[in-house]
């Protein structure tokens, strides 16, 4: 019997539209769209529509779409050069101190790392702490917010726990407070899992990349709302208006494209394909083990469809995904960013997750095309691994 793979936030599999797009373009898209002549010119069309596509698909008509290789670096172009860009409006507004970056305290780490980045380039870097179900407050970020801010970065929703954040409504609180500062939003783990335009989250600057959601890996997009400028960080042949050289990846961004575009009709289709799923593996998993405990929002409306995050008491989460690997089912255990079982994940300390079950938590990720009994083996598998491994030290004991 074929794997099955519910790790979706990891990398999600090129769907068929995207590895026929990216054919497609390789064949005749294949030149350097700088080239002068017919060929490169053919090159620049395809990849100007597929930007086009994928502005319009995503929900950002009339937005600058900043094509990049991958989500980190998408973030650390719109976080990073953001800041920088506000940096000189915030220390005037604070009378000479230092410009203030909040950054929030489940974001992914390549988020994070942008705000040790301005750390030492001499910003006060700040954390939003979020609740134990992983939210940022609105309260809480408000208390932040003062003139002296150049940068928030909040995510749209949580890589591990599948929080979803109320993006709208901090950004606007961002613009009252804050008036100087960008807001900078990571929708990696949103974008293609939800139905809404990605405009409506009301950021400045949006990353998204296009192996979470079905196209091939190394092609991203930072999403800038209209009249938006970043410094040019890269020094090279000036593409992407100098904030991202380097010869564009013509047939990613058209496999970014179909795959983007194949994700909104699957969306339009079945609204509820990812939440339904969900609720259903939450349910089979339950019935299996009633000790489990779920993360992240109680409330689905709050939850990314596409996440389900559960610490399994008593259980080391690596050796569990390995029994469960073993039995056929590919699942996660926290982000597969930092896999390793010594790295306590920081989303899960953001959260106050009790020490003893930090190492338990397993990830499962869904595309929204799982059956019924897919579902139902997921389960069943879970929970011949978690027996096999309660005996096995006796066995060997
Ligand atoms: N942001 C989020 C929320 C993610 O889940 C990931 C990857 O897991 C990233 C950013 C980084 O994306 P990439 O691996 O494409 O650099």
């Amino acid at each position: 019997m074929a794997a099955l793979y519910l790790d979706h936030a990891a990398a999600s599999p090129p769907l068929p539209e995207a590895l026929a797009a990216h054919a497609a373009a390789l064949r005749e898209a294949w030149a350097n769209p700088s080239s002068l002549h017919g060929a490169g010119a053919a090159a620049a069309l395809a990849f100007e529509r597929a930007r086009a596509e994928l502005a319009e698909t995503l929900g950002a008509p009339g937005w600058r779409a900043v094509a990049c290789a991958t989500g980190t670096e998408a973030n650390a172009l719109g976080a990073i050069g953001m800041a920088r860009a506000a940096r000189r409006r915030a220390e005037r507004a604070a009378g000479g101190g230092p410009a203030r970056a909040l950054i929030g305290s489940a974001e992914h780490r390549c988020v994070r790392e942008a705000g040790a980045v301005l750390a030492r380039e001499g910003f006060a870097v700040e954390e939003v702490p979020v609740d134990a179900v992983g939210t940022v407050r609105p309260e809480t970020l408000a208390a932040l917010l003062r003139p002296d801010v150049a940068l928030v970065a909040v995510q749209a929703a949580n890589n591990e726990i599948g929080t979803l954040q109320p993006i709208a409504t901090l950004a606007a609180l961002t613009r009252a407070r804050a008036p100087e500062a960008a807001f900078h939003c990571d929708a990696v783990q949103w974008a293609g899992k939800r139905a809404e335009a990605i405009a409506a989250l009301d950021a400045d600057a949006i990353a998204v990349a296009a192996h979470k959601l079905g196209g091939v890996r190394g092609s991203a997009l930072l999403l800038l709302r209209p009249g938006a400028r970043l410094p040019l960080p890269f020094w090279g042949g000036g593409q992407e208006g100098g904030l991202r050289a380097g010869t564009e990846d013509v047939a990613g961004l058209a496999a970014f494209a179909a795959a983007a575009r194949a994700r909104a009709a699957l969306l339009r289709r079945e609204p509820r394909a990812l939440h339904a799923r969900r609720a259903q593996l939450w349910e089979e998993l339950k019935s299996v083990a009633p000790d489990l405990v779920r993360l992240g929002p109680p409330d689905e409306s709050d939850c990314l469809g596409s996440i389900l995050a559960v610490a399994v008491p008593g259980a080391r989460a690596r050796t569990l995904l390995t029994a469960l690997d073993a039995r056929g089912v590919q699942v996660g255990s926290g982000s597969a960013c930092h896999g390793s079982a010594t790295v306590v994940s920081p989303v899960l300390e953001a959260i106050g997750l009790a020490p003893a079950l930090r190492g338990s938590v397993l990830r499962f990720s869904l595309r929204g095309d799982e059956t019924p009994a897919d579902l139902a083996r997921a389960a069943a598998a879970f929970a011949e691994a978690r027996a096999e491994l309660a005996v096995t030290p006796a066995r060997r004991g």
